[in-house]
């Protein structure tokens, strides 16, 4: 078992990888910037180290000041989470190289993934249903271009290699602006990811955002834990999740899960890690694969009981997955609601002092956050303060938990993005089930 392992992370993931640690009996080492020094985590490891100021580019993005402290207290893994360094394979490397261990998959596999280009490529190779597009990087040559979109049929999507979290995208309705879009894409994509690297994507005009679980040990063994619907969305960012997804059938998900489990098999992947698809009419489309941990794991730990953080340190020990396919059982249905300090109309953040705080309780109810009376919300990092999730023998159910949750739930000092997840929880066709990706935000309006 490894011994002792440094969490690289703050808020809600490093408390959960900590409880995991705990389990397993490890020893934890928490890293925080000068902001973070009161956070719950951070009061439980057995160990805590100060990595620097408060903006992430100088502490939780701050690699020689992560592995010195992974030295100075003798951990021997290093546990990314997710964001900040989770999918950075220079990181994973400089880890690897100073003698520790990496909990997730290897170097080249994060690098592979991380360049869309790529990952698509290597994902047809595998079988894995692409979406329709340039099938590589965009060249220079208009009159190739505008034939391409011809065929493909707009609308299009651009899309930067290197994009992510949402950016680096443009969709073109005409061949009016395909080549300005193209530019304009380009010229983004090298200011931001440092890359000029573009590709062409059919636009899918009202596809669910579905994804699929999978867990590979380093002997070549896979399975899959079903998917995940995640489809209610505001500007490509996830609101609420949900496992199993509404109307995916027991074959369909055995068909899908099987390639993706067969696709790690055949890239030699390892660890934890999420195949995202766009599904429209019965088809899935890749878009991308995560190659970490993810912030709605949950629902799939509430529907297989399976502990998605205490397998990724498992495997990362060298451990034999503990799990065949056969014993992976999908039994009733979960939510998650993501609570943010922000206000619940305008998005605007909304950090601060919690003045009050009541956790919801009762049968089916899980809580992951980081939060407690008196706690402070700094300004600096991402406004997520905490999950809600929610289990029940089927949907309706699930969801009913989920309302007496939420009407349960008090965070007071702060605004909160409650109102909002009661609304998408009172909703008429979320009740319903399967609304696509465009939905929440056409409900929203332009906010
Ligand atoms: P990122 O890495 O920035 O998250 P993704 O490739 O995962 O980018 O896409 C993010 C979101 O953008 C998807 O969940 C979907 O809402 C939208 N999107 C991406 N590609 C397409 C496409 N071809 N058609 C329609 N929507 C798309």
């Amino acid at each position: 078992m490894l011994d002792k392992i440094l969490i690289a992370n703050r808020g809600e993931i490093a408390l959960r990888i900590l409880r995991a640690c705990r389990e397993l009996g490890v020893r934890t080492v928490a890293v925080h910037s000068s902001a973070d020094r009161e956070l719950k985590h951070v009061r439980l490891a057995d160990e805590s180290v100060c990595i620097g100021p408060p903006p992430s580019s100088e502490s939780y993005l701050n690699i020689p000041a992560i592995i010195s402290a992974a030295e100075v207290t003798d951990a021997v893994a290093i546990h990314p989470g997710y964001g900040f360094l989770a999918e950075n394979a220079g990181f994973v490397e400089r880890v690897e190289s100073s003698g520790f261990v990496f909990i997730g998959p290897r170097a080249e596999t994060i690098q592979l993934m991380g360049d869309k280009v790529s990952a698509i490529r290597a994902m047809q190779s595998t079988g894995i249903p692409c979406v329709p597009g340039s099938n590589g990087p965009l060249g220079d040559d208009a009159e190739a271009n505008l034939r391409l979109a011809a065929e493909i049929g707009y609308p299009v999507i651009i899309k930067a290699a290197a994009g992510g979290g949402g950016r680096g995208m443009r969709v073109v309705h005409s061949e009016a602006s395909l080549l300005h879009s193209i530019a304009v894409t380009r010229a983004e994509a090298r200011t931001a990811f440092g890359s000029v690297i573009v590709y062409m994507e059919k636009f899918l005009e009202r596809p669910r955002h579905i994804e699929i679980q999978v867990l590979a040990d380093q002997y070549g063994n896979a399975i899959h834990l079903g998917e995940r619907d995640c489809s209610m969305q505001r500007r490509h960012q996830k609101v609420a999740e949900e496992s199993p997804a509404p109307g995916i059938t027991a074959e369909q998900r055995h068909a899908i899960g099987q390639r993706c489990a067969q696709a790690c098999r055949e890239i030699g992947y390892c660890g934890a890690g999420t195949f995202e698809f766009l599904y429209q009419d019965g088809d899935f489309f890749f878009i991308e694969m995560n190659t970490r941990i993810q912030v709605e794991h949950p629902v799939t730990e509430m529907v297989t009981g399976i502990d998605l953080v205490k397998e990724q340190i498992l495997i990362a020990t060298g451990e034999r997955l503990r799990y065949r396919q056969e014993d992976v059982c999908i039994r009733g249905h979960a939510i998650e609601c993501r609570i943010n300090a922000e206000n619940a109309r305008t998005f605007n953040p909304s950090p601060g002092r919690v003045t009050q705080y009541h956790a919801p309780g009762g049968p089916g109810v899980r809580v992951d956050s980081h939060i407690y009376n008196g706690y402070v919300v700094p300004p600096f990092y991402d406004s997520m303060i905490g999950k809600v999730i929610t289990w029940g023998e089927d949907r309706t159910s699930a969801i009913g938990r989920m309302r007496t949750a939420l009407s349960e739930i008090v965070v007071d000092g702060i605004e909160t993005n409650v109102l909002l997840q009661q609304d998408i929880m009172q909703d008429a066709a979320f009740e319903q089930g399967g609304t696509n990706i465009h939905y929440l935000q056409k409900k929203l309006g332009s906010v």
